[in-house]
């Protein structure tokens, strides 16, 4: 039974992330969803067969069967709204907003990693709570971060508030968050060790906030959620982190580093590139891209 559930979870997983990846049609050998439904007919406990009535095997144009059929995917991957896919657990709008004071409160107190000791406040992220669009990621706090212990409110932060407006929303709108909670020394970018000691706590962010889109900003949150390495070769494509759809793209300081460098061709290139990311994000929403104001 388990190992039936293991495979079907990981089939699931991988029509999905196709489906993300933009493809809308799989092809299958002929009789294979014949065998498929035939595996679970009567005496079927998983329930599956009652959602997948029995299919003719196709006929090709020669009147044999055809050798590949196809499949249709389904335009919306049904989800159960009300219910976290990273923990399962359904919460209202005010106990969202409870457990996640919990955790700052065992976040400040934290000392799994030696981060901790060069902290002035933790930053767990602020914002809409309460299932948003869109939760943003980002690395680790800075110094501006660290002292009011909020995230994105530097200059990386401004850059981010820009993003966002142009989208159509304001900042309390949606959830801004990071890998790491405490500040690395100089803002360095944050150790593996030190990502993995912090990554429970966003991973519990997110099962309690459930956005309905991620957006990873820049190769560490890229690499600490995703475990992919090369921000350049994945951002601008859909992936999923526990079954949310996920958008990695570049980090604003990415854009401000090229801007403070006076190269406004790379500066117009990464921005274009982020921009279309975000419109990406949009369009899965649902959401018409804002007319730019002048
Ligand atoms: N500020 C943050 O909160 N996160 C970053 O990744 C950078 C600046």
């Amino acid at each position: 039974m388990s190992e039936w559930s293991d495979s079907i979870d990981e089939l699931i997983q991988h029509v999905t992330l196709l489906k993300e990846l933009g493809q809308r049609t799989i092809e299958l050998p002929t009789g294979f969803l014949a065998k498929w439904d035939a595996a679970f007919l009567p005496g079927d406990k998983t329930g599956l067969s009652r959602a997948a009535p029995a299919r003719p095997t196709p006929i090709g144009a020669s009147g044999k069967p055809a050798p590949f059929e196809k499949f249709k995917l389904p335009d919306t991957v049904e989800r159960d709204e009300t219910r976290s896919p990273v923990t399962g657990v359904i919460l209202s709008g005010e106990a969202r907003v409870q457990a996640l004071a919990k955790m700052v409160e065992r976040a400040s107190v934290c000392t799994e990693c030696p981060l901790h000791a060069g902290r002035t406040k933790t930053v767990l992220g602020q914002g809409n709570s309460n299932s948003p669009d869109v939760m943003f990621i980002g690395e680790a706090p800075g110094e501006d971060e660290d002292i009011q212990g909020l995230a994105f409110v530097g200059a990386a932060g401004m850059f981010l508030t820009k993003m966002i407006n142009a989208m159509g929303y304001q900042r309390e709108d949606v959830y801004v968050s990071n890998i790491c909670k405490c500040r690395p020394p100089n803002s360095r970018p944050p150790e593996q060790t030190e990502i993995h000691k912090c990554l429970p706590f966003l991973r519990e962010q997110i099962g309690i906030i459930r956005p309905k889109v991620i957006v990873l900003l820049g190769g560490t949150a890229i690499k600490a959620l995703l475990h992919q390495a090369g921000v350049m070769r994945i951002q601008g494509q859909w992936t999923t982190y526990e079954g949310i759809p996920v958008m990695p793209t570049y980090h604003p300081s990415y854009i401000i580093r090229f801007e403070n460098k006076g190269d406004p061709e790379e500066t117009r290139t990464a921005k274009l590139q982020v921009w279309n990311a975000l419109k990406l994000v949009l369009a899965r929403l649902g959401k018409s891209v804002p007319t730019p104001k002048k």
